[in-house]
């Protein structure tokens, strides 16, 4: 496996077993003087068996089961509201052991299931189209909590025999804001001792932390990164991402062509379609010539309009011309498939719903009734 050899230094006391990757597992159960199979035992048993707690850690004896208990819990955050969109997405409102609330969604795809994970509750970087970051930060989230709504994932999925294949770390938070835990997360769920995701398989998206995406390009993995440019200059990319103040474009873009040379791997930009704010031809012109020089891609995202915010989605024959302009540029141009758009899977809609009083409960169809 690819090297993601950095010791997470700023990481908490773990306080889960899902916090620990699974040398740190190996280091824990060599300092009790227990023989080091144990670890690929309990790593098969969390992940491969998915055990719903320590004590269903049956092949391991009693008295390691009774230390374990003793220093970790396993997370098992609750559901507390289910979404399911006519397309299949699954939008989870999941409580923490604190009562905070966070949301990880599950999308179909041709080619299979992916899912979607919160890293933050909250968020701080204060983009101006953005719910998640409507009530500001309240923590970081632990590895362990991220890896939880794999696995709540994945054990939904279990039901309908399907394996999730691919993980987009783009839900609540900024990951380079919570960066040891992100990385912990990724070394435990690529883990082929356990769940065994494919590297090639996650995406990683940032708002732009630069000193961060310097670091990324120094472990060394085959993770994709995707950076959320959203526009082509300074001036608007202040207003729509305030981050910009701090690490301006100039910054972001030597930031991605240094992690380019450093991994030889394509970026993604992406590039959310604001009707009337960064949509216009000009716009798109502007755009293809900041990437031109970057071995990347740009993902047009259409807007998922959030209420309490001021903008609308670009229409669609805007999305066309703007596509066309890039590609006429010979950008590479994706667009992104829209998941659950009917249940504001968009990033901490739900979560920011669910901040006021519980109303949008599980219809009986499993739809909700609002929108
Ligand atoms: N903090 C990270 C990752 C989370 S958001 C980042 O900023 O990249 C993942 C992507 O969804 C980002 O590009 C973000 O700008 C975008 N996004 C946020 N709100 C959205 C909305 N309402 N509709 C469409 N995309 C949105």
């Amino acid at each position: 496996m690819a090297a993601l050899t950095q010791e997470p230094a700023l990481l908490p006391e773990p306080k889960s077993l899902y916090d620990l990757p699974y040398e740190a597992l190996e280091a824990w159960l060599k300092e009790r003087g227990e023989p080091a199979y144990r670890a690929r035992q309990i790593f098969h048993g969390l992940y491969v068996r998915r055990a719903p707690s320590i004590e269903a850690l049956t092949d391991l004896p009693k008295a390691l089961r009774a230390a374990l208990k003793e220093a970790f819990v396993l997370d098992r955050p609750t559901e507390v509201a289910r979404d399911v969109a006519p397309d299949g997405t699954i939008k989870l409102l999941l409580a923490l052991e604190d009562g905070e609330m966070i949301e990880t969604v599950i999308m179909r795809h041709r080619y299979g299931p992916s899912v979607c994970v919160t890293t933050q509750v909250g968020c701080r970087i204060g983009c101006t189209f953005c719910a998640s970051t409507l009530g500001g930060l309240k923590r970081n989230l632990r590895p362990g909590e991220i890896v939880a709504q794999v696995l709540a994932a994945q054990r939904l999925l279990d039901a309908e025999g399907v394996r999730l294949g691919r993980i987009v770390v783009m839900g609540i938070g900024e990951p380079f804001e919570n960066y040891d835990a992100t990385v912990a997360f990724l070394r435990i769920v690529t883990d082929p001792r356990g769940l065994g995701i494919g590297q090639r398989h996650i995406t990683v998206s940032t708002s732009g932390i630069v000193p961060r995406i310097y670091d990324f390009a120094e472990l060394g993995l085959q993770v994709r990164l995707a950076l959320s440019l959203h526009a082509p200059t300074d001036e608007l990319r202040t207003r729509l991402m305030p981050i910009n103040k701090k690490y301006p474009l100039a910054d972001v873009m030597t930031a991605a062509k240094a992690y380019v040379e450093k991994t030889r791997r394509r970026i993604t930009f992406e590039y959310i379609l604001l009707g009337g704010v960064n949509d216009r031809p000009e716009h798109a012109r502007a755009l293809a010539e900041l990437v031109r020089p970057v071995f990347s891609l740009v993902n047009l995202i259409p807007y998922n309009p959030v209420p309490e915010r001021p903008y609308v989605r670009a229409p669609e024959p805007e999305i066309r011309r703007f596509r066309a302009i890039l590609e006429d540029a010979g950008i590479v141009v994706t667009r992104r498939r829209e998941h659950g758009t009917t249940i504001a899977a968009a990033c901490g809609q739900l979560r920011a719903r669910h901040a006021v009083p519980l109303t949008v409960r599980l219809g009986a169809a499993g739809v909700p009734s609002e929108r």
